[in-house]
């Protein structure tokens, strides 16, 4: 049985194998109807494709995904889904339709089995890092989650890199940044990098690399507090670097013309919503093109924070307004079936102690 998984190679690497036959129109429509992995869970054969290739592909590859081990649909549309990896661990993924008129889905996907950077307001930091996910964990995360509950068209689709897990980990990156130049290639899925959103705690080196990458994606900082002092406190990650680095880093960071970097900001009540925090904000995201998405706190059962009250919630926003941010306030979906932002983690790890958070070289 082959080890490797026709979801981590490039349409490049592919022909370098030199397959029989191998001219790249041929290779590429083999892409693309692989891409649906409908050979390995239909049988159908793919068009014209010879079976020479087929049999040479399928000696070297397989098409194997990860299981959906559960699906818990929430009230307002969206499901969470629990994928079972090949070594037993567990990831979440969150499928989120848009409204009836609009047929797009956000699918929010996950990079590591936990996450190492120990922040205090969220869920997944209590199972510590397991590990990383590999590119075809991550693409067959994607693929899974289409095959299960669509869309068929991969042009619908955008992802969010805000599941479980810190894609800028020093762990995690090159497997990030490989599986989104695989979903990227035109005769793979054809994702577009620009529907594609990689959101950080604020990993410098990685924010720095990901700058450089081939199917550059938009970025995603989580903010969440103000000064230096007050971010160390919920998120350990703001010792290693602090919020003037971090702007420079955003400032560096090259943008599409319609593109903006996100600034997310988790509101807790009584934490990190005065004036001055909204101050601190509007200057935080001058510079460059940037859209400020305010996130109430999602509570769970070992939580100890806030949620604030949606007219603080509001009153909050208006004031970013007024001082001159755009402003967008994320209604997370799935809260009810614990599918919200900061709620994942799953039960295979959950009782695991938390484990220190790891240092990233650089
Ligand atoms: N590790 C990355 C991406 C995953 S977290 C990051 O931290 O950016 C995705 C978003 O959920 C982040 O903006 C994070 O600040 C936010 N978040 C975490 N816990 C939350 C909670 N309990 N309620 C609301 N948002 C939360
Ligand atoms: Fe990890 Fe992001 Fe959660 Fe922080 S907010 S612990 S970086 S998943």
């Amino acid at each position: 049985m082959p080890t490797r998984s026709f979801c981590d190679v490039t349409l490049d690497e592919l022909e370098a194998l030199r397959p029989p036959g191998s001219a790249k129109h041929l290779l590429g429509r083999l892409h693309r109807v692989t891409r649906w992995v409908q050979d390995a869970r239909t049988g159908e054969r793919g068009p014209e494709m010879g079976k020479e290739l087929r049999t040479f592909v399928e000696e070297r590859f397989h098409f194997r995904l990860p299981e959906i081990v559960a699906r818990n649909p929430s009230g307002d549309g969206a499901t969470k889904l629990l994928l079972k990896l090949d070594d037993g661990a567990t990831v979440e993924t969150v499928h989120m339709p848009r409204a009836v008129k609009n047929p797009r889905v956000t699918l929010c996907i996950s990079s590591q089995v936990g996450c190492a950077m120990g922040c205090t307001f969220c869920r997944t930091a209590e199972m510590g890092l397991v590990r990383s996910l590999r590119p075809d964990e991550i693409v067959g995360q994607v693929l899974a989650t289409m095959l299960a509950l669509g869309p068929d068209d991969p042009g619908r689709v955008s992802l969010v890199f805000m599941g479980m897990g810190e894609p800028l980990h020093a762990s995690a990156i090159d497997n990030v940044k490989r599986a989104i130049e695989i979903m990227c290639e035109e005769s793979g899925l054809g994702l577009a990098p620009m529907r594609i959103t990689v959101s950080t705690s604020g990993l410098v080196p990685g924010i720095e690399s990901l700058a450089k990458s081939k199917s550059r994606p938009c970025l995603a900082l989580s903010l969440n507090a103000t000064t230096d002092e007050a971010r160390a406190r919920i998120m350990p990650v703001t010792k290693r670097h602090g919020l003037d680095e971090l702007r420079a880093a955003l400032l560096a960071y090259p943008v599409r013309p319609h593109e903006k970097i996100t600034v997310e900001y988790v509101l807790l009540a009584g934490v990190n919503d005065t004036r001055a925090d909204a101050e601190r904000i509007a200057a935080f995201s001058s510079g460059y093109r940037s859209v400020v998405n305010v996130i109430p706190w999602n509570a769970y059962p070992t939580g100890d924070f806030v949620r604030p009250e949606d007219d603080a919630a509001s009153a909050f926003v208006t004031m970013l307004h007024e001082l001159g941010c755009l402003v967008t306030v994320r209604r997370s979906r799935g809260q009810d079936v614990g599918g919200a932002c900061g709620q994942l983690a799953t039960d295979a790890t959950r009782t695991k102690a938390p484990k220190k958070l790891a240092v990233v070289p650089g």
